[in-house]
């Protein structure tokens, strides 16, 4: 059977922030008060029309529509289907409540933010309870579908799916969100019934949660949804979008149902096998993501054409696509001047993407003949990278495989813990910070100057050290008990390392939305990493050499490197971490031989990686424990080893935490009111922790009162010779003079209860 109308080639969504971030800097003008709501919507439409212009030029025979958004898709879901929380139904301007919901404002809180999926991306979380009312307001999208169509783009438009929407929401007052999903499901026909009236032949409804363990109350409430949406007589044909895993189960479950298509992730497991076991997909549209949304590298076009071939005898008819939206990866290399240019040909951006998928589709449907020279062109791109010398360093392989088993162990923390308290002689409860001080207009002025070439490097490292001198009087003069540098030189925890390793490179454009405004541009890791010399040691050095107290050296793990990097795909992500946790591991000793006798390792990232399915987790765990424990187990006994997590719900990595076997864990509690410290009990942690007692999310200066307070609850739950007192996450975003002000009450707190 063949299916109607179907599409060649696609990609399943794009990102938004505009290739010179000028959504991101329209919108904070607009926050600023500098724009108004008009010129921030013309910023937004003259991005949408370059782009889906550019989309349709470059070939794609049909275009997702509505993926643009303001600050989070999730977000603008929220809002199409009436679901803003209550508190800010009061506020009348449609654009300012929905960046009130996404930012809070002085009367009402924000929704919480947290992780896309295994993404580096940030959605915010929609509140879903008894009293939310589903109203659909579809303007945001018709409005841009119709203006996509009067620039003459084929239009997809793209929506989250119900399934998605309300698994991802909070459920409030008592309820599961899925308990209202037959309220929702009409407000999704009706938008159904008003695509199909717009004229769209196809409507994307995405359900990344279907790659992710289901129960079977919940693949029937996929066969109950899809069956109802299917039904309707009057709508756009229905392609169910899975991306960032294999839908296992739901994958036939899905092809039984009434809808013309489903896109597949090919780049995140899903097989050609997976798909000729599905016999109903010989009737049904497959999106084929051969091309991976969420990495830069160029895609093995080969490969890619000889699944495409097989895909072709299963399928009804067969798409190419990215595996995911573009969201993930920067816009386009255009950008990119200053790139290596051997480095540059092994890479694809966005726009680099929508190429390839252009040419597999014309391979697949009209024959190679026509594009040789440009699978000629990927080819030798593919060698090059493959023949790099830079792309291995033997020495390093070696160290690795000399290492036994005994590398990533240290005595029993016990034996240490008696060491450590014999040469660090702290007083109980003591005192300490996270890393960061606050970036100080000074910072980032002389930042400014060093990058426009007006101060030279040595007299930007000549305010760096003024700045570490004053975080260190500062420290003293509060009384804290282990003191930090502050890291004042430190633009970000991931880029600093990876400008010091070999192995790392760059971009000077690549941004990626993290959340809302802000962007992030990953280092790309492509070859062995290898540490040319030591790369911390000097600050924190010279801050150890101002005082007597213990200066903590700060260093970032090995996960958190990888997670906030774009990765190489040639060897497996353990391998890379190994060789990462051998830099860092390298650091620690050196730190420690010039006198350094606490050091962290930050490992925020740590819960990110974990992967979406339960069979997988173990693995992870395993190889990332490792990896943290090679980075930590190359000093001495007597050296303590901390680590910093930035949020406290552990779930599945309670158990991981204690495995890592560092000295002292700092966590974030202030907010969660110490709970957490049962929840490491319940899975018998045993080592040092400090659950933070000062919220750095908020300008708030908790009062000592407070802080006391929650030290006496943390010590029903941990004994004293274990308890650190600490904020709960560095203090760089925070001004200086509310950071005074808590930490004085900090450490004031902690001598009243010592
Ligand atoms: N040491 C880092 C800091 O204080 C940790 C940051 C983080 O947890 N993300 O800024
Ligand atoms: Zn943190």
């Amino acid at each position: 059977m063949t299916v109607h109308n179907p599409f060649t080639a696609t990609v399943l969504g794009i990102p938004r922030i505009g290739p010179r971030r000028e959504l991101k800097r329209a919108t904070e003008s607009y926050w600023a008060g500098r724009i108004d709501a008009g010129e921030l919507h013309a910023v937004g439409r003259e991005l949408r029309s370059t782009q889906l212009t550019a989309l349709t030029a470059a070939g794609l025979d049909s275009v997702p529509v509505g993926t643009f958004s303001y600050y989070d898709q999730m977000l603008d879901t929220a809002e199409m289907f009436g679901a803003l929380p209550l508190r800010v139904a009061g506020i009348t301007d449609p654009l300012d409540r929905y960046f009130a919901a996404a930012r809070g404002t002085d009367e009402v809180e924000p929704l919480e933010m947290t992780k896309w999926f295994d993404t580096n991306y940030h959605y915010l979380v929609p509140e879903i309870g008894p009293g939310t009312a589903f109203a659909l307001h579809p303007d945001k999208l018709l409005g841009e579908l119709r203006e996509a169509r009067e620039l003459g783009v084929p239009v997809r438009p793209v929506v989250i799916g119900p399934l998605t929407f309300l698994t991802l929401s909070k459920g409030i007052d008592g309820i599961s969100p899925l308990d209202r999903l037959n309220d929702l499901l009409p407000h999704y026909r009706e938008l159904l019934g008003l695509l199909a009236a717009e004229g769209a032949d196809w409507v994307q409804i995405d359900e990344p949660v279907l790659v992710t363990d289901l129960t079977d109350a919940e693949l029937s409430l996929m066969r109950r949804t899809y069956a109802e949406l299917s039904g309707l007589t009057r709508r756009p044909a229905i392609l169910v979008a899975t991306y960032f895993g294999r839908p296992g189960a739901a994958l036939p479950a899905l092809a039984d149902m009434g809808i013309e298509g489903v896109a597949l992730d090919f780049a995140s497991g899903t097989t050609v096998d997976d798909v000729a076991a599905v016999p109903a997909l010989a009737d049904k549209l497959v999106v084929a993501g051969v091309v991976d949304g969420r990495n830069i590298w160029r895609t093995d076009l080969d490969g890619a054409l000889a699944s495409l071939g097989t895909l072709l005898g299963s399928t009804g008819a067969l798409a190419v696509s990215s595996s995911s939206s573009l969201l993930h990866v920067p816009y386009s290399l255009d950008h990119e001047t200053e790139l290596d240019p051997a480095l540059r040909s092994w890479l694809a951006f966005g726009a680099e993407k929508v190429g390839e998928v252009r040419l597999l589709s014309t391979a697949l449907h009209e024959g190679t003949g026509g594009i040789a020279d440009e699978l000629a062109a990927a080819r030798a791109a593919q060698a090059s990278r493959t023949a790099d010398p830079r792309l291995r360093n033997d020495a390093v392989r070696a160290r690795l495989s000399a290492l036994g088993e005994d590398a990533t162990r240290r005595a029993p923390a016990t034996e240490r813990r008696a060491l450590q308290r014999e040469r660090l002689q702290l007083p109980l409860l003591p005192t300490t910070t996270i890393g960061s001080y606050p970036q100080t207009t000074a910072i980032r002025k002389a930042r400014a100057e060093l990058r426009k070439g007006e101060i030279t490097g040595e007299q930007y490292h000549e305010r760096m050290r003024a700045e570490i001198a004053d975080v260190v009087a500062l420290q003293e003069k509060l009384g804290l008990d282990v003191l930090v540098h502050g890291e004042p030189e430190r633009n970000d925890m991931v880029q600093y390392f990876a400008e010091q390793l070999d192995g790392f490179f760059a971009t000077a454009n690549g941004w990626v939305q993290s959340y809302g405004t802000r962007c992030v541009r990953p280092p790309i890791l492509y070859g062995d990493v290898v540490r040319r010399a030591p790369m911390t040691v000097e600050w924190i050095g010279y801050a150890q050499s101002l005082t007597a107290k213990p200066v903590k050296g700060m260093l970032t793990g090995p996960v958190t490197i990888l997670a906030w990097s774009f990765v190489r795909d040639d060897q497996p992500l353990a391998d890379t971490a190994r060789q990462v946790a051998l830099a860092i591991r390298d650091e620690t000793v050196d730190l420690q031989s010039s006198g350094i006798r606490i050091v962290q390792v930050d490992e925020p990232a740590l819960r990110e990686l974990l992967p979406l399915r339960a069979q997988a987790k173990q693995a992870y765990l395993d190889w990332a424990v490792t990896a943290f424990r090679l980075a930590t187990s190359g000093v001495a006994d007597a050296t303590q080893i901390h680590t910093h997590l930035c949020y406290s719900e552990f779930g599945e990595i309670i158990g991981a935490i204690a495995d890592l076997d560092a000295d002292v864990t700092s966590i974030e509690a202030a907010r969660s009111h110490m709970e957490v410290l049962d929840d490491l009990n319940a899975a018998g942690f045993h080592l040092g922790v400090g659950p933070g007692v000062y919220d750095i999310h908020s300008p708030r200066v908790p009062s000592v009162e407070e802080i006391t307070t929650s030290l006496l609850a943390a010590l029903k739950a941990v004994p004293a010779e274990r308890l650190w007192v600490n904020p709960d996450c560095g203090l760089k975003t925070r001004g200086p003079a509310e950071v005074e002000a808590s930490l004085r009450n900090l450490v004031t707190a902690a001598q009243a209860v010592r």
